[in-house]
């Protein structure tokens, strides 16, 4: 049966896929309907499941007819001594960072006999595969001021996955700005325009485990293989891979590997690539091949309609004047923009009233205060202003007068601390001076709170009010 299966693969799929992923499985058991193979390791594992459990699918369909089971048996290296295989379970749980209605998928044990196999019921949408969320959309994804550059940029590479001189995409910015959203919006529009391309959206911390994974079960080549087979790869917030020196190394070359074959890759990060610590340089000079597109806080009119959109989608009406609350008080990050309308919608079908301007505030304050632990680059401006007596204006001004130029230095070395804003962006917003300056300015303030006594209590004071 096993041979008729791979027979009918290896038909219907790249040779050197075949090679890598169907040599190394060895048929151990056929009862009724329930084939049993055994894969070298959960990593190995994985990768059928996510890759080609369709195509698994119709070649043990056309073998054992409609209802036909694939067991998993997983091969351990035993530590104590080798004996018979063992089996390993992976709970559901553990099986990566999958979308919600993937969830739904059982895997159950079927087989007393066998310890802990899992059975697949290889029902599976082939979206599934690339790990995509078709609800991450370009429709979905609402073009303004603050994301115009980033989403066309999008755009163009999803017409031309790897055509581009945008390779790799970096989408840079702030929590809840989009970029996962995004990211997943390119790769369902490639999936769209270009079907057969092998699309893959990854975490960088699942990425990272897989690695770690690998290594440990000695299957690192296969790991790099794989990745290497993939026309387009996502990586989405990719800041986790500092200090990970063997996963940067690793992904170094694959990213070499898929950029000198014209694949696409698209990246995302929490900050621009001069912000970036504990990455390699080599990575970093990589990214800057391509273009670094940033999402910004949005504006005004963005907030209205995202709020309204959400609204429209979810056939719900509410007045103006609430829509305009929620757009004026939530400003930075979409993620509580739409936790808080939704909240709204929640609590006025529940209670069955019109959403009152009273409600909405009870809201929002909630939510601003519950999620809002960062405080603002222009609080923190307000703040050293007027610890120092000084306007705002006069700390963003371009005077060198000493005591004005140490307050421009200590509201960005505070926001350096406590937002998560990149240098580039904390230097725009205080009197538009460049990453350097931030820099610079973060490293004196922490000179003289060494050797500077009264510099050390404005430090302090300042702290108090942010902490
Ligand atoms: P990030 O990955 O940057 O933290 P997400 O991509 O998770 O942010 O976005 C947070 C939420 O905001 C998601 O529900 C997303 O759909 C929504 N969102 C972000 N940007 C937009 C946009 N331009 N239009 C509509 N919804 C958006
Ligand atoms: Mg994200």
């Amino acid at each position: 049966v096993w041979e008729n299966c791979l027979a009918f693969i290896k038909d219907n799929i790249q040779p050197q896929a075949f090679k890598t992923w169907f040599e190394p499985i060895k048929p151990v058991r056929l009862s009724e309907k329930s084939l049993s193979i055994q894969v070298p390791s959960k990593f190995f594992y994985e990768w059928l499941e996510e890759h080609y459990i369709k195509l698994l699918k119709v070649a043990l369909t056309r073998e054992l007819g409609e209802g036909a089971k694939l067991v998993y048996v997983i091969k351990m290296e035993n530590t104590y001594g080798n004996r018979e295989p063992f089996t390993e379970k992976i709970p559901s749980a553990n099986r990566g960072q999958l979308m919600p209605q993937e969830m739904d998928v059982p895997i159950k044990s079927k087989n007393p006999e066998l310890k802990n196999p899992f059975v697949i019921p290889g029902i599976r949408n082939i979206k599934i595969e690339s790990q995509l969320n078709p609800g991450y959309n370009f429709e979905n994804f609402l073009e303004g001021d603050s994301n115009r550059l980033a989403r066309s940029a999008g755009l163009a590479v999803a017409n031309k996955p790897g055509g581009t001189s945008f390779n790799p995409l970096l989408i840079f910015g702030g929590v809840g700005l989009g970029k996962t959203h995004l990211a997943h919006a390119i790769g369902v529009e490639i999936k769209d325009k270009y079907p057969e391309r092998t699309v893959l959206y990854i975490s960088a911390e699942k990425f990272t485990q897989q690695y770690i994974e690998s290594v440990k079960k000695n299957t690192r080549n296969d790991f790099i293989h794989f990745y290497q087979l993939i026309d387009v790869l996502i990586i989405d917030d990719v800041q986790f891979l500092s200090g990970k020196s063997g996963t940067q190394d690793v992904f170094f070359h694959i990213f070499n590997h898929l950029h000198q074959n014209g694949k696409q890759v698209i990246l995302t990060s929490d900050k621009a690539p001069v912000d970036m610590q504990d990455i390699e340089q080599r990575l970093l000079s990589r990214f800057k091949w391509g273009l670094s597109a940033e999402l910004q806080s949005p504006d005004y009119e963005t907030r209205i309609s995202i709020l309204k959109n959400k609204l429209y989608r979810d056939g719900v009406e509410m007045p103006d004047e609430i829509i305009d609350y929620v757009a004026k008080h939530i400003k930075s990050n979409i993620r509580e923009l739409e936790g808080a309308i939704i909240s709204l919608i929640a609590q006025s079908s529940f209670n069955k009233r019109e959403v009152t301007l009273e409600l909405a505030q009870q809201v929002v304050e909630k939510f601003v205060k519950n999620t809002k632990r960062e405080v603002s680059i222009d609080y923190i401006q307000k703040v050293v202003s007027d610890y120092f007596e000084m306007d705002v204006a006069t700390l963003q001004s371009k005077t060198r007068k000493r005591h004005i130029v140490q307050a421009r230095q200590l509201a960005m070395f505070f926001a350096k601390k406590y937002t998560k804003a990149s240098l580039a962006s904390i230097g725009s917003q205080i009197g538009k001076r460049d990453h350097a300056t931030v820099l610079h300015a973060c490293k004196t303030v922490d000179n003289l709170a060494e050797t500077d006594k009264q510099f050390r209590k404005y430090i302090d004071d300042l702290n108090k009010k942010f902490s």
